[in-house]
């Protein structure tokens, strides 16, 4: 259970890029569902490229499967875009050559949502990010694309919300093969487990981003942020500018110095300009992160 902002809602583990025989994957789409069912999943979306599963056809196994594909529409510089569009119809195609703000809106209009896929890969900056509207996240984190260390997406995802893109973020495999498995997942927030429910969730940023931590209570009434998560280590509230309210526990002397779990955080919140965000980055003594979704602090009165 997770107590979201007064909700208290049951967590559902999703994972929501990942690859199968029909594009690049190593594994057939049975098989990858069998593989995120026994390690523990909830929720999976398969995404393959140019590419959607008939997944109404397939042995789900308990699991909740979204229709997806992931979309590669032209970009800025001759870069192509990565774009995941979660449910998706099974029958959807897009024409060769459209636009990628088409795409996005296209899906929009189906019942799906897209996801900016790891954009430090790609090679895209922020401002390139924000031409295209319409996303209901990033890939903060992205299991894939770790072997050419352009796994993280934070100082990309802050730069957005410093410009008041106030986007949430996803953890994902882009799993293709053994050595993608498990490493990042997206806990949704939701009363049950349904596609439905799922993707308003989805929509709504009730969910949160990790490689392991969990957080069991994110609250922000009166000015005050508080937390409640499994043991970490290394803890930051990150906000705009560099003399925001950076706080870090449990050492003064900077994340993770204490190096003694910590499962607590509280901070109060003065934002003295409109367009201040908030979001709680947390990591464990493995070195694995969560990430908190980004909330808007609220000018305080002088
Ligand atoms: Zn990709
Ligand atoms: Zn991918």
């Amino acid at each position: 259970m997770l107590d979201l902002f007064g909700r208290v809602l049951p967590t559902y583990k999703g994972g929501f890029h990942t690859h199968t025989t029909l594009s690049d994957g190593i594994f057939a789409p049975s098989e990858v569902v069998r593989l995120y069912r026994e390690a523990g999943y909830d929720i999976l979306a398969l995404t393959d490229h140019r590419k959607t599963n008939t997944v109404s056809e397939l042995d789900n196994l308990g699991l909740t499967l979204i229709s997806g594909m992931e979309m590669h529409p032209a970009g800025p510089r001759g870069i192509p875009w990565h774009i995941v569009a979660l449910n998706v119809p099974e029958s959807f195609e897009y024409p060769e050559g459209m636009a990628a703000q088409d795409m996005i809106d296209l899906v929009n209009k189906l019942g799906g949502a897209c996801v900016c896929a790891h954009p430090h890969w790609c090679g895209l900056t922020s401002a390139e990010v924000m031409t295209l509207k319409g996303f209901i996240g990033l890939e903060v984190f992205n299991t894939a694309t770790r072997y050419i260390g352009k796994e993280y997406n934070m100082q990309l995802w802050d730069e957005m919300l410093d410009a008041g893109v106030m986007l949430p973020a996803f953890a994902v495999d882009d799993m293709h093969r053994p050595r993608d498995l498990f490493r990042g997942w997206t806990v949704v927030a939701a009363p049950d487990a349904s596609p439905a429910s799922v993707m308003t969730a989805l929509r709504q940023g009730d969910f949160y981003a990790t490689q392991g931590p969990e957080f069991h209570f994110l609250h922000f009434a009166d000015g005050v942020f508080s937390a409640e998560f499994s043991p970490c280590t290394e803890v930051i509230g990150l906000t705009n500018f560099s003399g925001g309210y950076c706080v870090a526990v449990p050492d003064a002397d900077g994340p993770g110095s204490g190096a003694k779990d910590c499962g607590a955080f509280t901070a109060t919140l003065k934002a003295k300009r409109p367009g201040t965000w908030f979001r709680l980055q947390i990591r464990d003594s493995q070195g694995r992160y969560a990430w908190s979704n980004p909330i808007a602090v609220p000018v305080t009165e002088a």
